[in-house]
């Protein structure tokens, strides 16, 4: 089989340059071996925190950021993701613990302040779903009560979910969605039920799999203010913008290989010439261009031994240091090094292996050197911004 281009990763950052380049013209695959963070997501994407620098050798020194900045809504719009928040000033949301976290693009039901004080409320109502474990609501409220908010945690009186609990492996976010979204009328007046003098109302994130618009029209029919935060995975509102974005893609004709892997590269000292995947065995896929977006250590697109860190499919140049206890911080909350590991590019974002370049091998997402998630906040915002900039780079290849 031959394309334009192929991908490799189904995640943020390879339906992102899919996307692009369908809509340029391209015929594309997307070979996507499994779970992806967005199956993780917060709800809100990150871009950079406010006050850090760009540092030397991060992926954004390559690009025309602000430009991206203001692409990254109305390209999500056209695949049918209303995203929140300012393109160019970090917002701040409410975490599950009841801390206030940078973030620069939130989905539908995830609301960014502009400032941390900016959320007030005198009395919260945590309202959960009987039996939901993946909501730690004792947390929050401990969280809400070192910010002078006092909460109540009550449990909604919905039948239809309450039933849910006949089955315990049944009480997941993306199980709950499915019934929740089909009363989402009844959870509205129940949570009503509930209210006594609270002036703000705390959901978890586990509404409109399916329908964006259910968690809105949820809080329209609330008298106090609505906030839905996130719960432990499956994330709805993650996986909602996974599946829009490969419905999208598909509508534009790409092909996604759902659930194989890239296998076997072909490949000379400069240019990948083919590979295979699991699933389709002996027959090679070819292409003019290849992406690599297959995510950080969580995805398996990068791995370690005791001696390296290593990207196992193509096996390019990756950064990290030599010395092994420069890798962790024993200190477990501490900003981890290995978040920053990952395959080194030059400025069109063209894999180096053995110090040359690559001369048809994109990467982009968190498999890049310099993501460092954690520390600068820009997991989202690396994953979409460098799959623009890798599509457009592999466009203008095209042209000249
Ligand atoms: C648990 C977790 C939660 C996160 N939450 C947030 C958040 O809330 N907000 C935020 O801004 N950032 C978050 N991040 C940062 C995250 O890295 C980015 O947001 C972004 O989603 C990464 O997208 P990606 O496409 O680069 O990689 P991924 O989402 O990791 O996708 C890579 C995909 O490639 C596939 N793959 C790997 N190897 C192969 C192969 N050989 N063949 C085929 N497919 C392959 C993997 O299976 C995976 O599906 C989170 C990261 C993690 C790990």
């Amino acid at each position: 089989m031959r394309f334009d281009t192929i991908i490799i990763g189904g995640g943020l950052s390879g339906l992102t340059a899919g996307l692009r380049l369908q809509k340029a013209g391209q015929k594309t695959a997307i070979i996507s071996a499994g779970q992806n963070a967005l199956h993780f997501s917060s709800g809100v994407f990150g871009v950079l925190k406010e006050d850090s620098v760009i540092p030397e050798g991060h992926p954004y020194t390559h690009l025309p950021l602000e430009k991206y900045l203001e692409e990254v809504k109305p390209f999500f719009l056209d695949a049918g993701i209303r995203l929140g928040g300012d393109p160019l000033k970090n917002g701040w949301r409410l975490t599950p613990s009841g801390t206030m976290q940078e973030g620069r693009f939130s989905l539908e039901e995830a609301t960014l302040f502009s400032a941390p004080d900016e959320f007030k409320a005198t009395k919260a109502l945590i309202v959960n779903i009987p039996g939901f474990l993946d909501f730690n609501t004792a947390f929050l409220a401990d969280g809400l009560a070192k910010r002078g908010i006092p909460a109540r945690v009550a449990c909604l009186d919905v039948p239809e979910l309450t039933s849910l609990r006949t089955s315990p492996s049944e009480m997941r976010s993306v199980n709950i969605s499915r019934v929740a979204d089909s009363v989402s009328g009844k959870v509205a007046e129940a949570v009503k039920a509930l209210l006594k003098d609270e002036d703000l109302v705390i959901l978890p994130q586990v509404f409109g799999l399916q329908d964006a618009g259910i968690p809105a029209r949820i809080a329209e029919a609330i008298p106090s203010r609505v906030l839905f935060i996130g719960t432990m995975p499956p994330s709805v509102p993650g996986i909602r913008t996974q599946l829009l974005l490969k419905r999208a893609y598909e509508r534009a004709g790409g092909t996604f290989l759902m659930g194989d892997e890239a296998i076997a590269p072909v490949m000379d000292e400069t240019r990948v010439k083919a590979l295979r995947t699991v699933n389709l065995g002996e027959q090679l896929l070819q292409a003019d261009h290849y992406i690599l977006a297959s995510g950080s250590f969580f995805s398996k697109g990068l791995a370690s031994s005791m001696q390296k860190i290593y990207e196992p499919l193509f096996g390019l140049d990756v950064e990290f240091p030599d010395e092994r206890t420069q890798w962790y911080d024993l200190d477990f909350f501490a900003p981890q090094a290995y978040g920053g590991f990952g395959v080194v590019t030059d400025e069109k974002f063209r894999a180096l292996k053995a110090g040359r370049v690559m001369e048809n091998l994109y990467v982009a997402g968190s498999v890049l050197a310099r993501t460092y998630g954690q520390q600068l906040g820009c997991g989202g915002g690396v994953a979409i911004l460098t799959a623009l900039a890798t599509a457009d780079n592999i466009m203008e290849a095209q042209r000249v």
